[in-house]
């Protein structure tokens, strides 16, 4: 959800109702927001934005001091991609001291040496029907954190075959780019990750090396995603990105099954060229995988490419699915 265009889009609420009885008037309000932390406050933001006054809008906490030592120090792509979408990222990434996140040992590095809570690789959700566990077993190398249903998807860097772009995948940040004079006019053309958060279920396939023959484990697979299984679900639920395992561009879409070009046009990778993606991953390009993340980024589980049935399985037990004519 872009949660910058519902609040500028939204009629004022009602204002106060109707007065009860024996309440005095200064002693009533619409909402309390009990506690006034970055939730709280940001709540309040969201409910001014909709057109409570001060008047009909109380917080309170419980503390009459303000939070001594910072608790805010550094800021992460996904926050700063909320704070973005309510029009509110400007000052403090003009204020604000950058660092580039975009290249994935940075993430490895957080993860091993100072804070894996901060970087999010360092959490493991428990099974249930949106982390389904086993799932298919890795081998990650000894410097990444393990690919594992319940976790974090790290980032790594890849090449978009559409337009040569080089991109980070997942949680990239923002870069140094964001000084260029065409970015801070037209902001809302950049993404700060091809995976930003739109809250929606992703497939990434990596594909396996044979990608390009029509009778591949890879091609069979991503028709059979864009045939059978995509269309079981409303249009645009799910998005469907493909890592390929090659600096040689596709000679032709007409090469690719078709459903790679209707689902993935803007969306198929270059996994070789700028990060080893298959490394990073443990994925072994000659059997390739696909990974199904939930919309906080965080994997659901991971397939090979000839276990389809196990993925469908996973998305019909956490998404309503349109049924089978
Ligand atoms: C030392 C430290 C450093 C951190 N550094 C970072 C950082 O660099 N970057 C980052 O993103 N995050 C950082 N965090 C985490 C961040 O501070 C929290 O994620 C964030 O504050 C959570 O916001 P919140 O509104 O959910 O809760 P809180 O900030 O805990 O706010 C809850 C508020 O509710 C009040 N309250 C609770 N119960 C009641 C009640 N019954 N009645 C009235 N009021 C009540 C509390 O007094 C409090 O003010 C840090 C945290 C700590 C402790």
């Amino acid at each position: 959800m872009d949660l910058g265009l519902f609040p500028f889009a939204a009629l004022p609420l009602p204002q106060l109702s109707p007065k009860p009885a024996g309440i005095h008037e200064d002693d009533r309000y619409e909402v309390i927001v009990v506690g006034a932390g970055p939730a709280g406050l940001l709540l309040t933001f969201l409910l001014a934005r909709y057109g409570l006054t001060a008047e009909s809008v109380l917080y309170i906490d419980a503390r009459a001091t303000r939070v001594q030592n910072g608790h805010a120090d550094g800021l992460q792509p996904r926050a700063l991609e909320v704070l973005r979408s309510l029009g509110l990222a400007g000052k403090i990434l003009d204020d604000g001291r950058h660092f580039l996140s975009s290249e994935a040992n940075e993430i490895v590095g957080c993860y091993h040496e100072a804070n894996p809570f901060s970087s999010g690789c360092g959490i493991e959700y428990s099974e249930s029907i949106i982390s389904r566990k086993p799932g298919l077993v890795v081998s990650s190398t000894s410097d990444q954190p393990t690919l594992a249903p319940g976790t974090r998807l790290p980032n790594v860097r890849v090449k978009r075959y559409a337009d040569g772009a080089y991109c980070d995948l997942h949680d990239g940040g923002y870069s140094l780019l964001l000084n260029f004079w065409y970015i801070k006019l037209f902001p809302m053309l950049t993404k700060w990750s091809e995976m930003f958060s739109n809250g929606r279920f992703r497939i990434l396939c990596l594909t396996s090396s044979d990608l390009l023959s029509p009778d591949g484990t890879s091609a069979r697979a991503l028709q059979r995603i864009g045939e059978t299984i995509l269309p079981q679900f409303a249009s645009g639920l799910i998005e469907q990105f493909v890592i390929y395992p090659s600096e040689q561009c596709p000679p032709d879409w007409v090469a690719l099954p078709p459903s790679v070009k209707r689902y993935s046009e803007m969306r198929l990778y270059d996994g070789l060229a700028v990060d080893d993606a298959y490394r990073l991953y443990g994925i072994d390009t000659e059997q390739g995988a696909v990974i199904v993340l939930r919309p906080d980024g965080y994997i659901g589980t991971i397939v090979s490419l000839a276990d389809l049935i196990a993925m469908e399985d996973y998305l019909k037990g956490c998404l309503t699915f349109m049924r089978e004519q």
